[in-house]
């Protein structure tokens, strides 16, 4: 039998959570400051501060051994430090460092503070290229990886992130890591991952990787403890992710939308084309939660131009049809403008039931109103007096959708475009304007797309449609990189080829981050030098954010007609214009603009029968620059160009996209892992669906590893 008298239930990671780092030895007040601007506050930070890489000393070299001309590493304690002014006022730091076995020689040109760096009795690892110097070994700039004293122990030498600034070194995180996992004895830390999942997917224990982590024995160790504690943190996003999605099926009550489908297949037959595969799947995607009772909470990802208006003046349709009010929502008023534009004239002639019984009429034409700020008062008391009678179907708009004054009769379908303009917040508050206690069904479009395995970690609790094929007909723009004054030459003569022919042109300025007035003031004299020189005697339109809305209207409506011919334009066209006889785009001081920005910029031509073309000018001063320009010349896929963008923005970006600021994954990379977050998901399901008894303890390890904000944030969806 087994003495049970003493033993200790394992460390939870809320136990963890509960410890503060100033308990281990050796943290005092200023580390353990130190510690709290690199976010480790508690004995869970510090096991969670991973190594940034190993260092391998099986593959080390004995300094005795070296053969001159091979790059190999060797392991050794510094043993004096010089430093010296040599020709041309260029410091020169040099260092022996021995291993027992011998000593070499290392010099650095211009690296004066690693005299700082390095000093006597300090283990080093170096990598380099062994030369000869005065008949002695010797490396020259190499690698330099401090280890401290703990070397000496362990094949695998853990090197953590570590900043001078905040004087944590490398050797000090191992020694505090060391520590915490000794005073654990003889706990060891819980593991609620059920076994048969451990069992299934070959996962080992959650205390073995953290020792793993940490301490490897072997390379491939640290390859099981990575994989284990991964899975970890993308399953404790899954599991709150299904949560709160599982949550919400449970306890909201929506709009079953009970269309006949009249309407929509009038508007299907006034088209003069037919829908593309993916647009019909979609719809139907959509159609079935909408005639659910539970509400839709759906994202549509779709490339520039594959038709999402579309898509979503259906699902608008059908919930007027069944009798209920929908709202569209576009984050600019040259968009919520053309939209109402383009939808008026495309429900123009139907027919609605009249459910307003003060009017006493049986039916009347559908009504669809604009608002934005720019909207006169008087028309904007009216349009919002409608809208709360219900006399309003189909409500359009910018922000001011959201404001408190606007009211509805019985919204039941929400909009939103371009959803990624728009905050978590600014989205609840419009879904909350509905009566009653039924939901409204929620669409939110991005032509932004990310790849999938990140849509579901950032948008997990939604639904996702992809819109994946475009509309047939459309010829692939080219891109072009005008990069000095020849290729800029060629680049306005096809402007004004183009114009020539019949067709119409964007021109956008260069991105200023330092204010709107200041932007104005930019484009403004892109305007007028353009106007005076490339562009001399053509009509040209500027359009910026510091116009009024009415100047605005003007201005697209103008360019919309084909009265002009150039539009040279701030970011403000960025998203959603669609003007289909426009097909030379240029954007000036392209490499300052983010792949995502460059191809939605892109997406304003390419949209009707004629070819296409996008220049992108300007010097580009960065390698990212240069990367950003390839990747727009070489692909026009927009879910190619989000991996490009993933691969050069690197993790952090993608959470960001939804939430500022902290990232949670401090090991899983949503690049290097994505098979892991499909797994997680599942595994996620499952366990929902099965509620071990585990379960509870899973769902706290969660809580712990996301923090409560970021689990509240994840609800909030
Ligand atoms: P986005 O997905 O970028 O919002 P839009 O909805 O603005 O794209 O559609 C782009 C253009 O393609 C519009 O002019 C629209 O009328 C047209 N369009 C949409 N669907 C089809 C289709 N199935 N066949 C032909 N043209 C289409
Ligand atoms: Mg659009």
């Amino acid at each position: 039998m087994t003495d049970t008298t003493n033993a200790k239930p394992p460390l939870t990671l809320r136990d963890l959570a509960g410890l503060r780092v100033d308990a281990l030895n050796g943290v005092g007040p200023k580390r353990a400051d130190a510690l709290r601007k690199a976010d480790v506050r508690t004995v869970l930070d510090i096991l969670r501060y991973y190594p940034r890489r190993y260092i391998d000393r099986t593959r080390q070299e004995p300094i005795a051994q070296l053969v001159v001309g091979d790059e190999r590493m060797v392991v050794g304690e510094v043993r004096r430090v010089d430093s010296r002014r040599i020709r041309g006022n260029r410091s020169m730091v040099t260092a022996k460092v021995s291993d027992g076995s011998g000593t070499i020689s290392v010099t650095f040109f211009n690296q004066p503070w690693r005299t700082k760096q390095l000093y006597e009795g300090l283990d080093v690892a170096l990598f380099g290229k062994v030369d000869e110097y005065n008949g002695s070994l010797q490396m020259s700039n190499p690698v330099v990886e401090p280890l401290g004293k703990q070397s000496a122990t362990g094949k695998i030498v853990p090197v953590y992130p570590q900043s001078e600034k905040s004087k944590i070194a490398s050797h000090d995180v191992a020694k505090w890591v060391a520590e915490a996992l000794r005073r654990a004895e003889p706990r060891t830390l819980a593991d609620p991952l059920p076994k048969s999942v451990k069992a299934q997917h070959r996962f080992i224990d959650r205390h073995e990787a953290t020792v793993s982590i940490h301490q490897p024995e072997s390379m491939k160790a640290m390859s099981e403890a990575r994989r284990r504690l991964v899975f970890d943190e993308l399953f404790a996003i899954q599991l709150e992710l299904v949560r709160s999605q599982r949550h919400r099926q449970a306890t909201e009550v929506g709009v079953d939308h009970a269309a006949t489908g009249t309407l929509t297949d009038q508007m299907l037959d006034s088209l003069g084309f037919d829908l593309t595969a993916a647009q019909q799947r979609v719809i139907a995607e959509i159609s079935e939660d909408m005639h659910r009772a539970h509400p839709m909470h759906r994202l549509l990802q779709g490339d520039v131009g594959a038709g999402k208006t579309l898509v979503a003046v259906h699902g608008l349709l059908s919930g007027v049809e069944g009798g209920f009010q929908g709202a569209l929502m576009a984050p600019t008023e040259v968009l919520a403008e053309q939209h109402a534009i383009g939808i008026k004239a495309l429900l123009d002639g139907m027919i609605v039931k009249d459910l307003n019984i003060a009017t006493l009429l049986p039916e009347r034409p559908l009504k669809v109103e604009l608002l934005t700020n720019g909207v006169p008062t008087a028309d904007r008391k009216r349009i919002l007096a409608q809208t709360i009678s219900g006399e309003v179907d189909i409500l359009i708009g910018t922000h001011a959708l959201i404001q408190d004054s606007v009211n509805f009769f019985n919204l039941g379908m929400v909009v939103i475009d371009e959803q990624h303009r728009f905050g978590v917040e600014q989205r609840a508050v419009l879904r909350a304007k509905a009566q009653g206690d039924k939901e409204p069904d929620v669409l939110v479009m991005t032509a932004t797309p990310i790849p999938r395995t990140a849509a579901m970690t950032v948008y997990g609790d939604l639904d996702v449609s992809v819109l994946d094929e475009l509309p047939p007909g459309r010829t692939p723009i080219v891109t072009k990189w005008a990069a000095g004054e020849l290729e800029e030459g060629a680049m306005w003569d096809d402007v004004r080829a183009g114009v020539a022919a019949g067709r119409q042109a964007y021109v956008v300025c260069p991105l200023i981050d330092a204010s709107d007035k200041i932007e104005a003031r930019s484009a403004t004299e892109v305007y007028e030098d353009l106007t005076g020189g490339e562009l001399y005697g053509m009509s040209v339109a500027l359009l910026h954010g510091r116009m009024t809305s009415a100047e605005k209207e003007e201005i697209m409506s103008k360019f919309r007609a084909g009265e002009t011919s150039v539009l040279v334009s701030t970011t403000v066209i960025e998203v959603g214009v669609d003007v289909p006889n426009a097909t030379v785009m240029v954007i000036l001081d392209a490499g300052r603009f983010g792949i995502a920005q460059l191809h939605q910029l892109r997406g304003r031509v390419g949209r009707g029968e004629h070819a296409s073309t996008c220049w992108l000018a300007g010097e580009v001063t960065t390698a990212d620059g240069e990367a950003r320009i390839d990747a727009l010349v070489s692909s026009t896929d927009g879910f190619e160009l989000a991996e490009i963008d993933l691969e050069l923005r690197g993790e952090g970006t993608i959470m960001g996209e939804r939430q500022k600021g902290q990232n949670d994954l401090r090991l899983a990379s949503l690049r290097r892992d994505k098979d892991t977050v499909v797994l997680a998901r599942q595994v996620a399901n499952d366990l929902l669906d099965a509620q071990p008894p585990e379960l509870e303890a899973l769902i706290d390890d969660s809580a712990v590893i996301l923090g409560n904000t970021d689990t509240e944030f994840l609800r909030k969806g």
